[in-house]
């Protein structure tokens, strides 16, 4: 198996060598195979939004080395996209002309474009969305154009900053449903962040848990539970039961450490 993506010795200081110098990351060692499913869980502020940050080379890091697929991480590149928890569609731009902005640079026809959207949009259940505004989606269905957005480039890592954070519950748990299909069918790895100890259980191969800023790697949890998941089966409430009580330890260093600050 290949390496999506490899991490090794990574830190991240914001603002190096100046007086606003601020640590996030430290000797991050991370290996993720192709077509693999991580999640990164931590206490706010602990550097996870800075990782896929580095991941997706649009920020340097300190030190340490990171590739994708045995190259060097350097710049941005169409195949490791990002998708944030607010989703960034072009409100003047209809649906199927925000899902390929990303290719309308490059030689393709109006005519190609339409075509790639309407065979991404439907891989997220959209196609009947392909004219329609932003404005006019519901937020689980703006999250959808933005995973087609990345789709459409045919990415080989999808990296997700908290994407499902600002949705209510049920949308949540369908919007993961729905990420797992489209992640079966693209074959592509996941990096995928989130705080919630449910949505790390019920979408990992791994869960790697980070300890407070400086955010470093304090154990990585394999899941080894079989598709589709039973959220109630006894061996996911024991995962649960394990992450609650490591990822609290962290919770409460981050919270003094904010009090200190403040
Ligand atoms: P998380 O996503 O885990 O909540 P972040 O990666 O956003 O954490 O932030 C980690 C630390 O780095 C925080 O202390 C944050 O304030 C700081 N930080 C994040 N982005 C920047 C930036 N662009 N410049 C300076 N500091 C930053
Ligand atoms: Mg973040």
């Amino acid at each position: 198996m290949s390496t999506s993506v490899s991490c090794k010795n990574v830190g991240k200081i914001w603002a190096a060598g100046t007086p606003r110098a601020h640590e996030a990351l430290r000797g991050v060692d991370l290996e993720v195979e192709d077509g693999e499913f991580v999640v990164l869980l931590g206490p706010s502020g602990c550097g996870k939004s800075t990782l896929l940050y580095l991941v997706a080379g649009l920020e340097e890091a300190t030190s340490g080395e990171m590739s994708s697929f045995g190259q060097s991480i350097t710049d941005p590149a169409p195949d490791r996209s990002l998708i944030f928890q607010e989703t960034s569609l072009f409100p003047w731009l209809s649906v199927w002309q925000n899902v390929t902005f990303g290719l309308s640079l490059g030689s393709i026809s109006d005519k190609e474009r339409k075509e790639i959207a309407t065979e991404v949009l439907t891989k997220v259940g959209l196609r009947a969305a392909l004219d329609k505004r932003p404005h006019e989606l519901s937020g689980g269905m703006r999250q959808r154009v933005a995973v087609a957005r990345a789709l459409a480039m045919e990415p080989k890592v999808l990296l997700m900053d908290e994407p499902f954070a600002a949705l209510d519950v049920q949308t949540r748990a369908k919007m993961q449903d729905f990420l797992l299909d489209v992640w079966r069918d693209a074959k592509a790895s996941v990096l995928f962040v989130t705080h919630h100890i449910d949505e790390a259980v019920a979408l990992a191969d791994r869960v790697v848990v980070f300890t407070s800023r400086p955010g470093t790697i304090k154990e990585i949890v394999p899941v080894n539970l079989p598709r589709p998941r039973d959220p109630f089966a006894p061996e996911a409430q024991d995962l649960r039961k394990h992450l609650t009580a490591i990822l609290s330890e962290e919770v409460d260093k981050a919270f003094a450490e904010q009090e200190a600050l403040a």
